[in-house]
């Protein structure tokens, strides 16, 4: 059956997916001149829509998992915007490994389990799309803050919907607050709004991913930008390769203006993942009064000496800034115990089986009248 992404014909080079020189090199070290690069578009159960092969505009892949090198970074799966050496054959395409991973946009995977999801691979900038009305969350924006610092990529608000609220000024005040250093940007992606500042945060050869809450806009402004070009540009969106709708989906596209979007949805829990780093950098500040603290091991609740609460009382620190400060430091904590559980579980396991096979060699030499020396 033809995939309908072939319909359009419309291929990309390489270059135009954010290909560049170091990446040659990396693969001209791999010398595997019968491995073609190419970028994840879409990733759906275990296939993967394959960008920049040549002669397709796009091809479906499956992926041999044990080939993928761990030092991709983190879950090594291929996620969309990785960039992947594949191997054609007649009629199949199959990943055989994955490049380095620049940055990353990471989550903890949703529900009980402890492991990691990458949403995004090589994102060089991430706009954290909120709106004005009732999902602007400081809370919920310093959380995406440091996952995007966690991830190595750039972070800008982009606040939208302004349309709607009459309060902007104070709410761009609350986020700069929360945010210092961070650039945030306000916008209304109705039709007839400018959307010039977000189409500049777009710049030619540069990924740029898209996330946010669920209705905040992130698919009108994605359309705005894409203009009349957007059915041309990717028309399995939403759609996984039978053609089924999918709920939480990412998706890579080629905008006009030459950059490269990577769109999420459906993200309901952004859990944190290995996000020390990042959590760290969205709240400098309170991590700056911390190293005032009398103990260095001060948790900031109730110790005596306590520099963080005593900028607290004095108003210059937000006792709900804190508060949510310590709510990821917790879930961090959590999140690590049980990642260590699983780990020496797992090891565990392996002693079990390497016992039980020394059990079966002692048995077997046994059998065969051999002597234990
Ligand atoms: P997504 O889930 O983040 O992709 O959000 P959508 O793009 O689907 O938008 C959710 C709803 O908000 C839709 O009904 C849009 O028409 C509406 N919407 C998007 N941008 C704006 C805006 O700037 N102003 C207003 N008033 N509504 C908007
Ligand atoms: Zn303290």
């Amino acid at each position: 059956m033809k995939d309908p992404a072939e319909q359009s014909h419309q291929q990309f080079h390489l270059a135009q997916l954010g290909w560049d020189k170091t990446r040659q090199a990396e693969v001209d070290q791999i010398a595997t001149p019968d491995l073609h690069p190419g970028r994840i578009g879409v990733a759906v159960r275990g296939r993967y829509q394959v960008l920049g092969l040549a002669g397709t505009r796009a091809q479906w892949a499956s992926c041999r998992k044990s080939v993928i090198p761990s030092d991709a970074g983190l879950s090594p799966f291929p996620a969309v915007g990785d960039w992947a050496l594949v191997r054609r054959d007649r009629d199949t395409v199959v990943i055989e490994r994955l490049l380095i991973r620049r940055s990353f946009f990471v989550r903890k995977t949703a529900g009980r389990v402890t492991q990691p999801q990458v949403i995004a691979a090589n994102v060089d900038r991430v706009l954290i799309v909120t709106a004005v009305d009732r999902d602007f969350n400081l809370r919920r924006i310093e959380r995406y803050l440091a996952t995007v610092w966690a991830g190595g990529a750039e972070p800008v608000i982009v606040m939208n919907k302004t349309d709607l609220s009459h309060d902007r000024v104070r709410l761009v005040g609350e986020l700069e607050n929360v945010a210092p250093g961070v650039r945030v940007i306000m916008c209304s992606a109705q039709d007839d709004h400018d959307l010039s500042q977000v189409v500049a945060l777009c710049e030619l050869g540069m990924t740029v991913a898209l996330v946010g809450s669920s209705g905040v806009g992130k698919s009108t402004i994605i359309n705005r930008l894409a203009g009349a070009e957007r059915q041309a540009t990717n028309p399995v969106r939403a759609r996984d390769h039978r053609g089924r709708h999918t709920t939480a989906r990412q998706e890579l596209m080629v905008m006009p203006s030459g950059a490269i979007l990577i769109d999420t949805a459906g993200l309901r829990e952004l859990g944190l993942w290995e996000a020390e780093e990042g959590v760290g950098r969205t709240f400098a500040d309170i991590e700056g009064m911390a190293q005032r603290c009398r103990f260095r091991d001060c948790r900031h609740t109730g110790e005596p000496g306590c520099a963080v609460e005593t900028a607290i009382r004095n108003g210059s620190l937000d006792q709900e800034r804190l508060d949510g400060y310590l709510r990821l430091q917790r879930e961090m904590e959590h999140t690590k115990l049980r990642a260590d559980a699983r780990a020496s579980s797992g090891s565990k396991k392996r002693w079990k089986e390497i016992a039980k096979s020394a059990r079966q060699l002692y048995r077997l030499r046994k059998d065969l009248g051999m002597k234990e020396k």
